[in-house]
């Protein structure tokens, strides 16, 4: 796919919690939570769900590469693609991999190191070849990675901490807010702060307001705190995203109707989309 953007986000996984395959999903996708956002040649990939394997095998048909992967947080849809990350075994490429500080002081290196190890999995991660630089943020947190591109960083609402991200670039800017779940006591000034007049928000969207009372303390949103997120910030393009497994390609057309009337303008993730600023 030829795509005529310096600045653009593509999703690869959308789906929270665990894989949905079938056709009742083919619309959105069922691939857990992996996006892909180009700066002119630069990929910088966000979470290594299940959609990590197919962004792989296209990242293997480009030739070598040396990316960024940031990590939201290690909770298994967040993770599960990494085994299957084709470019991981080739030498040539070398990946730089973010994230905060995981509980009890484990690193992301540690993680991939327990998910592939007997008896869980049947080879052992040393046998990715390629280059891993792994690299600790501290929330809130700005750095740049390259001299144009410059990444910040929020805390998240989320069992064990979550990461929330910006990309700035070229003048435009990017967010992933995956997961989080919304404050009882008030809108969450660190998402908004992180988010305030960003061009394109990617948020956490698992719930409807009729499901989110059987599940406070889950560490997920709904698409009207979403919505008040963006107003508060004058974000412009909400994103809706990690959409519930028990959401089904009618459930999602539904939910795409109302918050396209509620905030005209924002859509509904789906895996292949690709926004471009
Ligand atoms: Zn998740
Ligand atoms: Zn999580």
């Amino acid at each position: 796919m030829n795509i005529d953007s310096s600045f653009f986000v593509r999703f690869w996984g959308v789906r929270g919690s665990t894989p949905c395959p079938g056709s009742e999903f083919v619309k959105y996708g069922g691939n857990t939570p992996c996006i892909e956002i180009r700066c002119n040649d630069r990929v910088l990939i966000f979470d290594a769900g299940t959609g990590l394997r197919p962004l792989g095998n296209l990242i293997s048909s480009e030739g070598d590469i040396e990316a960024d992967i940031f990590f939201s947080h290690a909770h298994l849809d967040h993770i599960g693609g990494l085994p299957f990350f084709g470019p991981a075994f080739n030498p040539k490429n070398s990946f730089r991999i973010w994230s905060g500080q995981l509980e009890n002081a484990r690193s992301m290196k540690d993680v991939f190191k327990s998910i592939m190890t007997a008896p869980l999995f049947p080879v052992p991660f040393e046998i990715f070849n390629a280059q891993l630089e792994f690299k600790v943020v501290k929330s809130g947190q700005a750095f740049t990675i390259s001299k144009d591109i410059e990444i910040s960083t929020a805390n998240l609402n989320h069992p064990q901490g979550a990461l929330g991200y910006r990309v700035n670039f070229d003048g435009k800017s990017i967010c992933y807010i995956s997961d989080t779940e919304h404050r009882p006591e008030g809108i969450d000034k660190n998402i908004v702060n992180l988010i305030e007049g960003a061009d394109i928000v990617i948020y956490d969207a698992t719930y409807t307001d009729e499901e989110y009372p059987n599940h406070i303390g889950w560490g997920h949103s709904t698409w009207r705190e979403g919505i008040k997120l963006c107003d508060a910030a004058s974000a412009d393009k909400l994103v809706l995203f990690h959409h519930d497994p028990s959401h089904d390609d009618k459930a999602m057309d539904e939910i795409s109707t109302l918050v396209e009337r509620a905030r005209p303008g924002t859509v509904v993730a789906r895996e292949g989309m690709v926004l471009s600023l």
